[in-house]
Formats: C-alpha cells, structure tokens, sequence
C-alpha cells in the first residue's frame, strides 16, 4: 500500500534531490558533493572546496538551508564533545583587523560600516559556517527544461512592521535598491487575470474531508500578495463550501457581524491588559464562546509571522492583526502594552516593500559585490538579478576583505585580559581541521544561542540573555513545477491550509527584472512556495521552539518529500496536478534556527510589565568583542540585521 502510494506520488521519480539526497551525492562510487566538503585537511582557502569550478551552492537542491554539513561543530561544541577530538589549532598566521563570525545580513552589513568608518585597506574576515554566504537571506536556482527560476530560500523582502531606520534605509539606498521602483517589475494582475486567488485547504485528518474552498479574508502568510479585507459575498461562498460544523458556521457570522462587549465596564485600557494574557485560541473559546472549528481553522495563521499558532499569540495581537472578535470591545486605536511589533500597523511601513526573485539574498549580493567587487560582477541592481558569483575569490588573501565559508567559529577569547588585550584570537573548525586567526577586533554576527559556547569569557549573565534568543524552527520550501496548469483550474494563487504540514503554498510573486523573466503562462515552469512553522501547539512559545528545532534536524528529507508530494497532490489534484508527472525538483530550506525570538506578552512578563529586556543585556560589548545579528534587537527583519550591525560597528570603533 505504502509502495503504491509512493509510485503515485512520484517518490520513485528522479529528480535532483536524488543526486545529493541530504545533501551528500549518492551516485554510485562517489559519495561527495560536486566539491568534496568531507575531504579532511583543506584549512586555508587556497585549497578550500570553493575554489572548484563546481563549486555553486545556488543551484544545490535537496535539504538546504542549514545543510548537513553546517551544524556538526556547533552541535559538537553544545554537546561539551568538540574538543575531545579536534586536536590543537594550527595557527593560519593571518592577522586581521576585524573577524566578523556569521556571513549573514548582519555580518555583511558590518564589514560594511567598518570600511566605511576605517576606510577600504581595513582587513576583513568573515567566518560562515554554511556552504553559503547570506545566512538566511539565501538563493534558490532552478533549471527546468529551457526555463531559469529563482526562488527564495528564506528571508523573502524588504518589509518590517515598523518604519526602516535611516541608517537601514540609507544601506538599502547606498546599494542602488530603489524601493519606490517594484511596481515597474512586479506583474500585480497577472494571477487575477487569470482567475487565480486565495485559497483554503481544508483537510480529512483535521476537518473530515479534503476540500479547497475560497478564502474570504486571505492574510497572505507573508509570501503572497492576495491578503484582502473580508468580502461579504465570498463569505456566503464559503460557508456554503466550508467543512465546518454549521454551529461554527454561525459562531463565524456572529464573530464578524455581532460585535460583542466581552468585558463590560473596564476601560479599553484595562480590556487591553485582559487580551494581553489571554491567547487568541482561549479567547476565541473561553471568551467568545466559539465552536472548536474556528479555532483549528485560524489556528495556523500566524505562522508565517512567529512560528506557533494562535495558542501562543495573544488576543491583543490578534486584535492588532484586525482578527474577528474585537469591534464589540471598542477599543482605542492606540498599541497596548505588550503589543507585538508586528501586530501595530504602520502606514509607511506597509509602503516600504520590495521583492527580489531570490528575496533579499540580492542584498546579501550586493553587500558581497561591494566588499569584494571580483566575486559579482556587474555594477547595477538589476544586472545581479542574472549575476553568477565567482565563490573561488570569496577567499582571496589578496583581496582586504575575504569571507571564509565552511567555517565554523569555536573560540573568540581576547589574548589577555578584556579591558587591556591589544587582540583578539578566533579558532574556527573547517574541512576536518581546526585553525585560528587574529585580529584586532570581532563582531560576532551569528546566532546569539551559539555565542556562550565559543565566547566562554562573558560574564554568565549575559551568557543567559544570549542562550534565551530561541530561533524560530521553519521550512522554507521550493518546488520547482513543470507547468502551473492545475493552479489555474483550481484557481489558486496561494492557500493557507492550516491542518498540513506545509501551511502555506504559494505561487512565487511574479517578478521580472534585469533579463530574468518569471513564468507568465500556465505552461510554463514556475516555483511554489511551502511554508512550514515547526511548532507544538499548548506549550510556551520558546518550549514550542525548541521541540520545533529537533523535530526539524531529526526528519529526513525523504519524509518532507513524501509529506510535500502528498500535499499537493491532495490540494492540487482536483486540477490534474501529478505529482510523479509535474514536480522537477525540490528544495527544502530547513531553518531550525530561523526568525529571531519576538518578545510575547504571554510569556515574557519584561515585555508587558517594562524593564531591560534580554537583548539589551545580550548585545553589550565586552572589550574588543561586540555582538551583532537581528537576535541583537529581538526583531526578525532586515533592517534590524543592519542596525544591529551598525551599532556593534559604533562600538568598536569609538574613539579609534
Ligand atoms: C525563513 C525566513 C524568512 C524570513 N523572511 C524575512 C523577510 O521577508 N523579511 C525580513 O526582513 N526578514 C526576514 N527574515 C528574518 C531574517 O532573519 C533577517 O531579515 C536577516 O536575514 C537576518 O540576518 P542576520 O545576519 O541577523 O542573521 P542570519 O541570516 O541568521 O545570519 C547569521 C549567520 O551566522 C552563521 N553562524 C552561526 N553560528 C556561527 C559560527 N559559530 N561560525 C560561523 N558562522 C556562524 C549562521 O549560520 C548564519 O549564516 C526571515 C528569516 C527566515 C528564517
């Protein structure tokens, strides 16, 4: 049975993924990548992998994001086993001005401002543990017949609930992205056009049957442009097409039509206070008095935004997020205490967006380009669209600034005391040895649960702030479609369906620019986005993180594929989807280590009640060492990537 199944779904088709399943080759006799990652004894670049021709992690499909490969150090560090076995560190000799640990947009960035607050002859090392740089801002490429698509592997645009920083906004400008410009290559009609909209899937193991409905209020989970208010007549259709129990059903009308005070006699203020710790899922049932399908149906719409569902975002937030349940409550429109930043609207924020084909790794691009011009070639925002980058100069000793990838930082110590050391020494593990390099200063832009294990001299507290930054598990999940044909007849342009595994899929926004053209007919090649949130619901946020992170190292590509094929081929068969037929390759991003922790009025009391909250503490200096990465301001986007880059650049460089 289970065999059959997957000869229909495809599972026995060759695709890709088959030549580096979970990221090592399993062609016969030769168990390597293209490059040999697992050759031991490559220290120095020179005779690093990504000095081969070959060597191009864009066009990698398979088990991305955070490759097998990419944690093993980390991991070993974690576990107190790396130094049983790694042997003592053989010294590289290279001295450098500044070592910066994660080729992310915050170590970027802060290569960036330390050139532009030193000058050009400053020297720079980035150390990057994956097989490439940009950390989550990472590209996807795809060759399907004749066609060529991009697709985003993880941070997917320019966006932020909140209003860029000048200093951020003056980076975005200073790479010639002109925000103001995407109308010119975003096709907004082009699904519209052709009768595609939002969807909902509504599944058997959740809701009694499989069924595709039309979504009244689409919210997007970030990665679609079909969010719209609520349209009366689609309701109608939907409650006519819903698998809901019809008690639901009218819960539903009652919630959107009959607005209710739930708690007469307190002022918005203290009304507020009340849905700050309460979740939305407990209001909707214990407040509101709903029939459990409503909950299960919204349970996942916040995924694309946190990471959990809506047991664990409150019901202020979901207030901000214009959630049904809060016109009766007449509360003032100002954010409460404890508001998620996200959930605040924001007029000139919502303005501020731009989406690149491979999403915001052409930031990630155009930083490199400007910090080691012979990696990308071109001079333009466009003319990178088509870009291919040379990784073997990644690394080139003549070059100022080099970034090392495959290297993975295990020790930042000053060589003396903190207050008085003239330097600091990095070791980092690479290619089977251990190295280490000096330099006068380090900003360590990577994920702020690694530093207390390679930074042992911070003072204990800050160790805790820092190990308290829980990412936010995530797939990020491209699949490379033959033709979109099915997605026209069922016409669908993305579909939240809050009972599978993926939550979200999505037709990537079509975007052409600089020569790159997106599909335009539905015969065409395109990619479709899966969003997957790995959360358990009922438990705290950080808890549902953390088993969210395991579940994500611990599942292999094999079960994602097969989860993947089964989906679509559940959503999309009504429109003559095959998966064994239509499916040319699959990419998944896993991010086990994915959004920066967003404080929750549920469960960190510092953010409703005030005080220092822990990023403050996490991020401060400590003698020739600062701490960048968007975990720094406890914010997911861009911009907080580059203005924590910008101050921890501030700091180092005061006085010099
Ligand atoms: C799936 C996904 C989608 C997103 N979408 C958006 C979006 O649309 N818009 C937006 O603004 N933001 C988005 N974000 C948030 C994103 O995190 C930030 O925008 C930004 O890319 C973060 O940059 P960073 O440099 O702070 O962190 P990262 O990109 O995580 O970079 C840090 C790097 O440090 C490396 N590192 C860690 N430890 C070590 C070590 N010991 N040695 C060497 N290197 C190390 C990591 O591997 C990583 O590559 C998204 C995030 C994810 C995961």
């Amino acid at each position: 049975m289970h065999d059959s199944r997957d000869r229909e779904l495809g599972m026995h088709r060759k695709i890709t993924r088959r030549d580096f399943l979970n990221g090592v080759a399993v062609t016969a006799g030769a168990a390597m990548m293209p490059w040999d990652l697992s050759a031991a004894g490559f220290g120095q670049a020179a005779v690093g992998p990504e000095s081969s021709p070959n060597y191009y992690p864009p066009a990698l499909t398979g088990m991305r994001g955070s490759h097998p490969g990419s944690f093993d150090a980390a991991h070993a560090l974690r576990d107190g086993t790396f130094w049983d076995t790694a042997g003592k560190p053989e010294d590289t000799g290279e001295t450098y001005d500044l070592i910066i640990v994660g080729g992310g947009i915050s170590g970027l960035a802060a290569a960036h401002f330390y050139r532009k607050a030193t000058g050009n002859n400053a020297r720079i090392l980035i150390l990057e543990n994956h097989d490439d740089f940009g950390g989550h801002a990472k590209r996807n490429e795809f060759h399907v017949g004749k066609a060529f698509r991009l697709g985003f592997g993880g941070t997917f645009s320019i966006e932020s609930p909140a209003p860029y920083s000048a200093v951020a906004k003056d980076v975005i400008e200073e790479l010639g992205i002109d925000v103001s410009s995407y109308p010119k290559y975003f096709n907004k009609n082009l699904y519209p056009e052709a009768g595609l909209r939002a969807k909902v899937f509504f599944d058997k193991e959740t809701f009694g049957v499989d069924k595709l409905v039309v979504n009244p209020s689409p919210r997007g989970g970030g990665e679609s442009e079909d969010a719209a208010s609520l349209s009366p007549k689609l309701l109608t259709q939907f409650l006519a097409e819903a698998p809901l129990a019809e008690q639901a059903k009218r819960d539903l009308v009652r919630l959107q039509q009959q607005p209710k005070d739930y708690y007469p006699g307190l002022t918005s203020d203290q009304k507020k206070a009340k849905l700050a710790r309460i979740s939305y899922a407990k209001f909707l049932t214990d407040v509101a008095g709903v029939h459990e399908d409503i909950v299960k149906y919204y349970q996942a719409l916040p995924h694309g935004l946190f990471g959990v569902g809506i047991d664990a975002v409150s019901a202020q937030d979901a207030w901000g997020f214009d959630l049904p349940g809060f016109d009766g409550l007449k509360l003032d429109p100002t954010p409460g205490k404890g508001m998620n930043r996200d959930a605040i609207p924001n007029e000139e924020a919502e303005k501020y967006f731009f989406h690149f084909p491979d999403g915001n790794a052409t930031i990630a691009r155009l930083l490199v380009r400007r910090l080691i011009p012979d990696v990308v070639p071109g001079n333009s925002v466009s003319d990178i669209v088509l870009a291919k980058a040379n990784y073997a100069k990644l690394d080139d000793s003549n070059s100022p600034v080099r970034i090392r990838l495959n290297s993975t930082a295990v020790r930042v110590k000053h060589l003396g005391d903190a207050a008085s050391a003239k330097e600091v020494e990095v070791t980092y593990a690479r290619g089977g040895k251990v190295c280490t390099a000096k330099a006068k200063n380090s900003i360590l832009a990577c994920w702020h649960v690694v530093i207390p294990y390679i930074c042992e001299e911070l003072p204990d507290k800050q160790k805790e702030a820092l190990a308290s930054a829980q990412k936010v598990p995530l797939l990020y999940t491209n699949v490379a479609l033959r033709n979109w044909t099915s997605l026209q007849k069922v016409g669908a342009s993305s579909i939240y369906a809050p009972g599978m595994y993926h939550s979200y899929v999505n037709l990537d926004l079509p975007v052409s620019m600089g020569g790159y053209e997106c599909a335009r007919k539905p015969e065409e090649p395109i990619i479709l986005h899966l969003m997957k949130a790995a959360c358990h619901p009922g438990l705290p946020a950080r808890q549902q993180h953390s088993y969210g992170r395991m579940e994500l190292y611990t599942t292999d590509f094999e079960t994602m594929e097969r989860k993947i094929r089964d989906q679509l081929a559940r959503t999309l068969g009504p429109g003559g989807f095959d998966p064994a037929r239509d499916i040319a390759a699959i990419t998944v991003n896993r991010w086990p280590h994915g959004y920066a922790y967003e404080y929750n009025s549920l469960f960190d009391d510092f953010w409703l009640e005030g005080g220092v909250t822990p990023c403050e503490i996490a991020r401060k200096p400590h003698g020739r060492i600062a701490i960048a990465n968007s975990d720094a301001g406890a914010y997911a986007y861009t911009d907080e990537a580059i203005n924590q880059a910008w101050r921890a650049v501030g700091e180092i460089t005061k006085g010099s």
